[in-house]
């Protein structure tokens, strides 16, 4: 989409579109590929793809059928490969609503270190969802961030979702258990909750996650259907160790990458949906409503290499 193109801007200009600029003729020389190498890295590539990258390049140069276009295909095709086998995975019917399937409340956890961006994603997914004609109860479940909770009320308000939150003295996993019994008693078709990104101690905000998780399965045993992890691209290879952390005690279903237009790092997903080996369900591009693309890995990929 447009919203797309005009998000992985920085990232197109600043590195992938000037990696073809590097052609002079036809094949790379050494200073070249130095070039190239030096772009990924500073795009938060990882070592191990960058390697194989180059290596691949280097072949090609040497078989001497490397052109600026060929190279742009190449590119397109090496991180394809990367990415199709895992996003082949993500259950498109989970993020689209259908209002002819069987009425069941679907019920997406959200969690994510704080300022990753998690009530801004929620606030556009009930509004995406919404505009499908879907009903949305979110669960206000970071009970230790009032005006976090101020902000999401803002968001439910104006996509018209209703917004469950603490009371006195409730505890986040009690949140998340008052936002379920509300969506599945006005059979809600979808339950989103917002949970704490930060607590004394790491072990504390995992030990409360996961509570947070167990409980609503006293109410549906299949619950949560998805437990997405939001990631801010500015974070680059950092992400990895804090998404396994939360992947190790979640069971993490997938990511949603958010703040792709803040910076030129928006290609590190490929590296991070190749190793941790979780797909990335929806994107994000900007502050709005509707910067929030399901993601789709041509699209993604013409977006970023242009
Ligand atoms: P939380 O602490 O994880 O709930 O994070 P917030 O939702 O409060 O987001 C932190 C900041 O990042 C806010 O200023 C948001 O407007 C901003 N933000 C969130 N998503 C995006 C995005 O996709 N693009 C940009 N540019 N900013 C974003």
């Amino acid at each position: 989409s447009e919203r797309l193109k005009l998000g992985l801007s920085r990232s197109r200009s600043e590195v992938w579109g000037k990696l073809s600029g590097l052609f002079s003729g036809p094949g790379l020389d050494e200073n070249t590929i130095d070039s190239i190498e030096e772009l990924l890295y500073s795009a938060d590539i990882g070592t191990a793809t960058v390697g194989e990258l180059i290596e691949e390049v280097k072949k090609k140069t040497k078989e001497g059928n490397l052109t600026e276009n060929s190279f742009k295909t190449f590119l397109f095709d090496f991180l394809k490969n990367k990415m199709a086998p895992v996003q082949e995975k993500v259950d498109h019917s989970l993020y689209t609503f259908d209002s002819s399937a069987p009425k069941t409340t679907k019920v997406i956890m959200v969690v994510g270190v704080n300022g990753a961006g998690k009530t801004t994603t929620i606030g556009k997914l009930a509004t995406k969802l919404r505009a499908q004609g879907a009903t949305v109860v979110v669960g206000a479940c970071d009970t230790f961030r009032a005006a976090a909770v101020d902000q999401l009320q803002v968001w439910c308000d104006r996509a018209g979702a209703t917004m469950i939150r603490a009371k006195e003295g409730a505890n986040p996993s009690g949140v998340g258990y008052d936002a379920l019994q509300a969506a599945v008693n006005a059979n809600a078709d979808y339950c989103i909750l917002d949970t704490a990104g930060r607590l004394h101690t790491k072990e504390n905000l995992m030990d409360e996650l996961a509570k947070s998780k167990n409980v609503l399965k006293k109410i549906d045993p299949t619950a949560p259907h998805q437990i997405l992890l939001v990631i801010d691209a500015i974070t680059g290879q950092n992400a990895l160790r804090q998404a396994e952390e939360f992947h190790k005690t979640l069971g993490l279903t997938g990511l949603i990458f958010t703040k792709c237009d803040g910076s030129s790092k928006a290609g590190s997903a490929v590296t991070i949906v190749e190793q941790l080996k979780l797909p990335i369900a929806y994107i994000g591009v900007g502050e709005s409503a509707e910067d929030l693309d399901v993601f789709n890995v041509d699209d993604y990929l013409h977006a970023l290499l242009g």
